[in-house]
């Protein structure tokens, strides 16, 4: 039997089992993918382990996402540039990084029909996902994007690194400051990239954004999947905005690194009704 899965801390919440397993099965790969649950302390020892027979590869999620960095033989240059691995593939040449959270994020939001190409988008958070936000959108041609967050160390850094790095006008602000709703005013595309709303986290019952930013025209994507609806979305809806939760994006990179690991095309449909059927359960 062939394994696979997913490593980070805590993980019991990742549906990641439920809907990569239900690939493999229905494509008959035979192989296990199984939650891994690593304190940071053992993530070395834990990468060590890949490199046993039988292994396709794993997913990375919170907190180890950047930190598997230098345990790997080899990186891809979008992971590099986000300083951020979000799926380790088992190669003959040895464990390879990658980042599927770029595409994953991109082909959901066309899908919606939203095309980011020369538009202004405002992002709320300055974490790893963030990053792959804001370098999906600078890879697909917006025309600015400015990052809001409580901490402006991290979201500078994170608008320095990345504006450099693809050329698109990327600034950064406090969440506080009065730019907030400027910016929401001037944007076409407002992203939450916080755990703010999420089901089990920080403030699940709370909106990122104050009410009345948002208008018709407005495009809002919610990274937050559990629950499918949340604050910020029934906002959007109430404002007649087009409304986009987080569950293709999830859905969409664990495709990608299915494929990756497999060499097989993903079946989407039987991953997304498995997923959920997961968040129902
Ligand atoms: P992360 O690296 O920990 O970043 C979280 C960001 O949110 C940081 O900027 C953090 O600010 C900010 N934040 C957290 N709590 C906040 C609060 N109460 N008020 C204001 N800001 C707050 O996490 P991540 O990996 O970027 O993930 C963020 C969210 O995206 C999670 O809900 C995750 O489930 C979701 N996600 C979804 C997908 C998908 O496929 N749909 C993919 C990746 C992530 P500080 O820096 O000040 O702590």
């Amino acid at each position: 039997m062939k394994r696979a899965g997913v490593v980070g801390s805590p993980i019991s919440h990742s549906i990641s089992p439920v809907f990569q397993q239900a690939a493999l099965d229905a494509l008959d790969i035979g192989a296990l993918y199984s939650p891994y649950d690593v304190p940071p302390a053992e993530l070395s020892a834990f990468v060590e382990r890949l490199r046993e027979p039988g292994w396709l590869g794993v997913n990375v999620t919170i907190p180890h996402k950047q930190a598997v960095l230098p345990l790997l033989d080899s990186v891809s240059p979008a992971a590099r540039t986000l300083g951020a691995v979000n799926t380790i593939v088992v190669r003959e040449s040895g464990l390879q990084g990658e980042n599927t959270d770029v595409d994953g994020f991109l082909r959901s939001l066309r899908e919606s029909g939203f095309a980011p190409a020369g538009s202004a988008a405002a992002v709320l958070g300055s974490g790893g996902a963030a990053r792959a936000v804001v370098a999906a959108l600078c890879s697909a041609g917006a025309q600015s994007v400015t990052v809001f967050a409580r901490r402006l160390d991290r979201a500078e850094t994170l608008a320095a690194q990345l504006s450099e790095h693809c050329g698109v006008r990327v600034t950064a602000h406090l969440w506080t400051s009065g730019e907030l709703a400027e910016a929401v005013q001037a944007s076409q595309l407002v992203v939450n990239t916080t755990p703010i709303g999420m089901r089990g986290g920080p403030a699940p019952n709370r909106s990122p954004l104050p009410t009345g930013l948002l208008r018709t025209d407005h495009t809002v994507y919610d990274l937050v999947y559990n629950p499918g609806e949340t604050p910020l979305l029934a906002a959007a809806a109430r404002s007649g905005a087009r409304a986009v939760g987080g569950l293709d994006m999830l859905v969409y990179q664990g495709a990608e690194a299915f494929e990756l690991w497999t060499g097989a095309a993903a079946p989407i449909e039987i991953m997304k009704a498995a997923a959920r059927e997961a968040l129902r359960g």
